[in-house]
Formats: structure tokens, sequence, C-alpha cells
């Protein structure tokens, strides 16, 4: 597994950070967002450090996949299937991504705006 021991999010995944884990498997992590933008703010992570969307190969299709699986799995368990929920990447930094570690933000509980800000 590809991992850079100086990125916040493959700490947490090596349990060297605490983080409220909401789900494990063998490819990703999901846990709580320490600055909850929604009453519901669950980050999806894969296990392989992959920076940035434009750093995604065809090797890892299957992975990025995988987290929409995850997150829907952890948006049926909190009950958020009627109300709704966003799915949200910030890619680069005028999308404002601040860890250089793909994920997914899982965000529920309120009612969101469109166009996003
Ligand atoms: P980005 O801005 O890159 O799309 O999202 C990074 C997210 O990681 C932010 O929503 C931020 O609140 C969250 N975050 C930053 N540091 C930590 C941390 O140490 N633990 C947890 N659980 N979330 C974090
Ligand atoms: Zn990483």
């Amino acid at each position: 597994m590809n991992h850079d021991p100086n990125c916040l999010f493959c700490r947490i995944i090596d349990k060297k950070i605490p983080a409220a884990l909401v789900h494990e498997d063998d490819h990703a992590v999901a846990f709580e967002d320490i600055n909850p933008k929604a009453p519901v703010h669950t980050l999806i992570v894969p296990k392989k450090h992959i920076a940035d969307i434009h750093s995604i190969t065809v090797s890892d299709r299957e992975i990025v996949g995988h987290l929409f699986f995850v997150a829907r799995t952890i948006a049926s368990k909190k009950g958020l299937d009627k109300s709704g929920y966003r799915m949200v990447i910030n890619n680069g930094k005028d999308a404002g991504q601040t860890v250089f570690h793909i994920h997914l933000h899982l965000l529920a509980g309120r009612a969101f705006s469109w166009p996003p800000g």
C-alpha cells in the first residue's frame, strides 16, 4: 500500500493520529470530520495515498469507485437515503483542497444551497 508518512490522512489510517472511525475495510476508511460543516460530515478515504484526482491511475479505478459504495453504505446506516445528502470532492487550490490525500465528503442534516460557494 502506497503511504506517505508526512500525510495527515495516512497517519490517521495508520492509527498514529486518533479519529472517530465509522468504517474500515481493506481499501478504505471513513471517519468524522474534525471541523464539521453540517450535522453529518464524514470523510471517506482510500487507504492508498493518492494526492489528488489527477494522480488517479487506471489501476486505482476500483478503489475510487469503492469510495462511493462506502459512502452510500454509511448514508444508509445514518438513515439519509430519504432526506438526501451531498457528496463533495475538493480538488486543488481553487476548490479549497487542504489535505492532499483524496477524500469524499459526505454531508447531510441540513439543506445545501446550489451553486456552491
Ligand atoms: P479538504 O479541504 O481537503 O477538502 O478537506 C479536508 C477536511 O479534513 C476538512 O473538512 C477538515 O476539517 C478535515 N480535517 C483536517 N484535519 C483533520 C483531522 O486531524 N482529523 C479529522 N477527522 N479531520 C480533519
Ligand atoms: Zn496520504
